[in-house]
């Protein structure tokens, strides 16, 4: 037979589970963790008091039970709000749980009500839910997407529900109830309000995993010095670009370039500033190249950029623009000379029943050409002789 006090033992179980799943992500060093852990351990204590009622003096069961509940539903907002690296508005949550304490107390010692008591409660609960919504917006990486929504809309819904059961009891102020009463709204109010806590633990675990997926995927896909495409993903989408070529027919070149005398760069200048050089670098490529443009760092100080349906014209106006963005002076600050930096460009169109990596090779060849022209410019490889070009196929 369901009562409610079963209810409180098996959410309170749920609670203490949700203290070991959380346990799992200790060595994720993600923000948070810490206080979602803090409100399932601050959970379990209240569902215990609260289960205690009659057992224990009602201010254990009623005023530190319900401060440990609402300490635990703001704890779940704050670990929300640092996870997503924004501020935790602390005044606003103690302001808020000192005024239902003290109001709680009056609807007990001053007139025992616990109606109103629900009321209060509600009243808080709902409004970190709402907040809690409201701090998950919806984002649109792939690997993130479902974790953000299912908890943000669980969030909505529990403050749904916990604004309901305020009107609820706001409605019935007259009516006797007690406690642990049976009666099914008040066993459903109560399911609700007990579960909401592992609900949003769940969430939130689901959350840090796919903030742990998504950062490991963009560490393996991307250079971590320039953000640039790493050389795995690079090579990735340049088979998936050729293969698409291939099948439809459509151009797609490559530009390879290379910063000139970089090494002297590092000499002059210092290691830190070649890296500063780097990012520029990227930062610059990327202002110049197209959307579906893919830009990779190939190594050191030599990358790549693949342009998916670009002819040999496309490519080399392409090519032109960012030798002019990248002949640069990146200022170091007001006590330091700026350093100045060029690059050298080799460009190759992929030739009919070509291979990728012989377009590769001829983008490569024209670089070193461009270099031994003095560096600073464009150079086109010239298309493959149609016998090694068949030669390649296969
Ligand atoms: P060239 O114009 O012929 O390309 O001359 P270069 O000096 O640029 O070419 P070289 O290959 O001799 O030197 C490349 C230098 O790039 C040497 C290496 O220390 C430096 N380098 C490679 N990776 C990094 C990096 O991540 N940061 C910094 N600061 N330097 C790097
Ligand atoms: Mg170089
Ligand atoms: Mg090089």
């Amino acid at each position: 037979m369901l009562s409610a006090l079963s209810l409180l033992l098996v959410t309170t179980a749920l609670s203490a589970v949700m203290l070991f799943v959380l346990a799992s992500l200790r060595h994720s060093k993600l923000e948070g963790i810490r206080e979602w852990g803090q409100a399932n351990a601050a959970a379990v204590l209240s569902l215990l008091l609260f289960a205690a009622r009659g057992v224990v003096p009602d201010l254990l069961s009623i005023e530190l039970a319900n401060a440990l509940f609402l300490g635990s539903v703001a704890l779940m907002l704050a670990g929300f709000r640092r996870h997503l690296g924004l501020p935790v508005p602390i005044k606003p949550l103690v302001g808020g749980m000192l005024a239902v304490m003290a109001g709680l107390s009056f609807f007990h010692f001053g007139v025992d009500s616990l109606p109103l008591r629900s009321v209060l409660v509600s009243i808080f609960h709902a409004s970190v839910y709402v907040a809690i919504g409201r701090t998950i917006m919806p984002v649109q990486e792939p690997r993130l997407r479902y974790a953000f929504l299912f908890t943000r809309r669980t969030a909505f819904v529990l403050g749904s529900v916990h604004a309901a059961r305020g009107l609820f009891y706001g409605l019935q102020v007259g009516t006797p109830i007690g406690f642990l009463d049976p009666a099914p709204v008040n066993l459903a109010f109560f399911a609700v309000g007990a579960l909401a806590l592992p609900a949003l633990t769940l969430g939130a675990v689901m959350m840090a995993n796919a903030r742990v997926l998504h950062d490991t995927a963009y560490a393996a896909d991307h250079d971590h010095l320039t953000g640039a495409w790493s050389r795995r993903a690079f090579f990735t989408f340049a088979e998936h670009e050729h293969a698409r070529a291939a099948r439809k027919g459509s151009s797609l070149s490559l530009l390879v370039f290379d910063a000139d005398n970089f090494k002297r760069i590092n000499d002059t200048h210092g290691h830190a500033s070649g890296d500063r050089v780097l990012r520029d670098i990227v930062t610059h490529a990327q202002e110049v190249i197209r959307k579906i443009d893919y830009c990779g760092r190939l190594g050191g100080e030599e990358f790549a950029v693949l342009l998916p349906d670009a002819n040999g014209q496309t490519a080399l106006e392409v090519a032109a623009r960012l030798r002019t963005a990248l002949d640069r002076s990146l200022p170091l600050g007001p006590a330091t000379l700026p350093i100045a930096y060029t690059v050298s460009i080799g460009v190759a169109t992929l030739a009919p029943d070509e291979t990728l990596a012989g377009m590769m090779e001829r983008a490569d060849a024209a670089l070193y050409a461009a270099k031994a022209d003095g560096r600073n410019r464009v150079v086109s490889a010239p298309m493959p002789p149609r016998s090694s070009a068949s030669a390649q196929r296969g």
